[in-house]
């Protein structure tokens, strides 16, 4: 067996270093935010993560090396030693993937190059399994539903409320998916409960929305806790990617699925996600505050019909108006008409027109997502100019959805 010594691994590459486990002492969530990931640097002389962006690594032992990829053939664990290939894993890669698994609280975590390449890892690990059916709670995001509605991956999906998913289960379910709060309605459920109707079968918690500092899936018993990193992660709307949170033995699966399937994440998206997780505490709890705010102003508003905000809180608020949507989202100058969520600025979108505008017409209605209906990322403006602008763009919308024309405009 080819093995480093641990001067030999910290004098070429840090990727054990970056696996080392968990620190004696639990640390507090914000701590490990800017340390998890990190805990060799000093060693190594170095402050900010360095970036590998090799896509092959050298080794004058091929027998060796033979011998580590044969280990990942069986179980897709990440090789010892040097890496092998950029598809079988990245040292900046996986400081986030040890970060983010930390702030989880699972015992791995396996990036991909988009939320929903992280959701296809999973579907597929379940599919070779011969494990094809899974059992979802809508609303999820459009694309989730779209990709389990149309079957792309040879999936059959049955849709129930919470209550109904142990009558739902079969020998052949693979896999239980719900999302809390979920996308776009903010609709919650309670983990502890799905997680306890599931028996064996293993639950997927879509934390996107919630991210770790809200809510931990793991501890409430799912045993997969997926996000689209795209979002709160990273941040800052620059970066397109996705992870699942996990036990190591699926983290495995999903790492074997995802060398063969290729779908891996850049380097830099690595290391900007990295970057994102450092703030995501401070970012989360203070947009969080502001979107509490929000979501009470909206409340009391007349031109609103109904306000969605989550128990759990958060950074994001959907609302319904009595006017015409369409008319909110041309009106405002400061927040940005956008899909997607999670950046440090606000944005807000029309959820039937843009992200679940692929979600057949009638099961969005079913799942409680009105043609009237507004979701808004608060970012971390102030809130006075957030709610100016929302104020002005609600302002000249009138109940029967047409939109008060100003003098000038008209031409009177
Ligand atoms: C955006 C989103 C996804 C998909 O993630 P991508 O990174 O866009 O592929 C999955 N789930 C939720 C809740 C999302 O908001």
């Amino acid at each position: 067996m080819f093995t480093l010594s641990p001067m030999d691994t910290a004098s070429t590459h840090a990727y054990d270093d970056v696996r080392r486990p968990a620190p004696r002492a639990p640390r507090a969530l914000a701590t490990e935010a800017v340390h998890a990931g990190r805990d060799d640097l000093a060693r190594q002389g170095l402050h900010a993560p360095p970036i590998d962006l090799s896509t092959t690594y050298p080794s004058y032992d091929s027998r060796g090396e033979a011998e580590r990829i044969d280990a990942f053939a069986t179980t897709g664990a990440e090789p010892d030693g040097p890496p092998v290939y950029g598809r079988l894993g990245n040292p900046t890669v996986a400081r986030f993937e040890t970060a983010l698994a930390r702030l989880e609280g699972t015992g791995s975590a396996v990036a991909f190059a988009s939320g929903m390449a992280a959701l296809s890892a999973v579907l597929l690990v379940r599919a070779a399994q011969g494990l094809r059916h899974v059992v979802a709670v809508r609303p999820l995001y459009g694309c989730s539903d779209h990709l389990l509605t149309a079957g792309l991956l040879g999936t059959e999906v049955t849709w129930t409320d919470p209550a109904g998913i142990t009558d739902a289960l079969r020998p052949d379910t693979g896999l239980v998916l719900v999302e809390s709060p979920a996308n776009p309605t903010l609709a919650e459920v309670d983990l502890r409960a799905v997680a306890h109707a599931c028996g064996s079968v293993p639950l997927l918690v879509d934390n996107t929305f919630a991210t770790p500092v809200l809510q931990r899936p793991a501890a409430s018993g799912a045993r997969l806790v997926l996000h689209s990193a795209t979002k709160y992660l990273g941040g800052h709307g620059d970066v397109l990617a996705g992870v699942v949170a996990c036990d190591e033995e699926f983290a495995g699966r999903l790492r074997q699925v995802r060398f063969a399937t290729g779908g891996v994440l850049h380097p830099l998206a690595g290391y900007l996600l990295l970057r994102g997780l450092s703030t995501l505490p401070v970012r989360v709890r203070a947009a969080s505050a502001t979107a509490a705010d929000l979501a009470g102003r909206l409340a009391a508003d007349p031109r609103v019909a109904r306000v969605h905000y989550p128990r759990i809180g958060g950074a994001m608020v959907a609302f319904e108006v009595h006017g015409d949507p369409h008319e909110v989202i041309a009106g405002v100058r400061l927040i940005t008409p956008a899909v997607s969520l999670g950046s440090v600025d606000t944005l807000i979108q029309h959820p039937a027109s843009i992200s679940h505008r692929i979600v057949d017409a009638d099961d969005r209605r079913g799942a409680g997502v009105s043609d009237r209906l507004l979701r808004m990322s608060v970012g971390l403006e102030d809130v006075e100019d957030l709610w100016a602008d929302l104020d002005a763009a609600l302002g000249a919308t009138t109940p029967d959805g047409s939109r008060a024309r100003h003098t000038v405009s008209s031409g009177v």
